[in-house]
């Protein structure tokens, strides 16, 4: 705890000092973010996502698209547990979770909490699989990765993150998911793209990963790996980074501590 305390008086004075992020930067060049991606690659090794209990390649896309609704604003083994209890409820189809009375459905997906709203999430898409997209997923995904997106955005519960989610790991198109892992780390690592809007990292990052679906799935699979397990929220594990001898935020706390 003491130390956790020095460690929170050290960034305060690394930000008071104008240390981490200035306000005013130029983007991160390619090869800057390319190095970023080789650090993180050699050092988790690929991450294959994104994990299914499937086997069918149909399921496996549906599956996805459950689990990207049901993480929102929760951890992935809160999402793992509710979509555990849909598959033991026999609640697979989008047939079989609309027949779910809502306080049934609700009860299921507890533990991705805001299980109320979770609910009413997985009723509207299944309901656009089902009356907008004739009953078949693959239609609702068929298109180019913009058309995709759009269409998935016009859903309701559904926003650009977990639109995102969607069309890259279940229609494999490339998109670039943001989250809150890639902010923190290109802020802390003093690279970011721009203010820390949505759109504004997408963009960039999708410009110089390319679409390449295979490594914009990877990009986003160890930021979350490095997000979850090293650079974390509080006390970040900047000993055992890979990224350490080129992070702003290591640097400034290492030159206060
Ligand atoms: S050195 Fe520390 S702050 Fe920087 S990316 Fe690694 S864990 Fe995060």
């Amino acid at each position: 705890m003491k130390g956790l305390q020095a460690g929170r008086t050290g960034l305060e004075g690394a930000h008071a000092a104008g240390r981490l992020v200035s306000p005013v930067r130029a983007k991160p060049t390619r090869p800057q973010v390319r190095r970023v991606y080789a650090a993180l690659l050699d050092h988790y090794g690929p991450q294959q996502w994104w994990p299914t209990a499937s086997e069918d390649p149909e399921a496996q896309r549906f599956e996805i698209c459950l689990g990207a609704i049901l993480t929102q604003n929760t951890s992935w083994t809160g999402a793992a547990a509710a979509l555990a209890n849909l598959r033991g409820a026999g609640a697979t189809t989008p047939e079989a979770i609309l027949a779910l009375p809502h306080d049934v459905l609700a009860g299921l997906v507890r533990p991705s909490g805001h299980f109320n709203v979770k609910a009413r999430k997985l009723q509207a898409f299944c309901e656009a699989v089902m009356f907008e997209a004739g009953g078949s997923l693959d239609a609702l995904l068929e298109g180019d990765a913009a058309e995709v997106r759009a269409r998935l955005l016009e859903i309701w519960g559904i926003g650009p993150e977990t639109a995102d989610a969607i069309t890259l790991y279940a229609a494999r198109k490339p998109t670039f998911v943001v989250d809150a892992y890639a902010y923190r780390l290109f802020e802390r690592l003093g690279i970011p793209p721009g203010p820390r809007r949505y759109d504004v990292y997408r963009e960039f990052l999708l410009s110089v990963i390319g679409p390449d679906v295979w490594a914009l799935n990877e990009w986003h699979a160890l930021i979350v790996r490095h997000g979850q397990q090293t650079c974390r929220r509080s006390a970040p594990r900047c000993e055992a980074c890979p990224l350490a001898r080129r992070c702003d935020f290591a640097r400034a706390t290492a030159a206060v501590a």
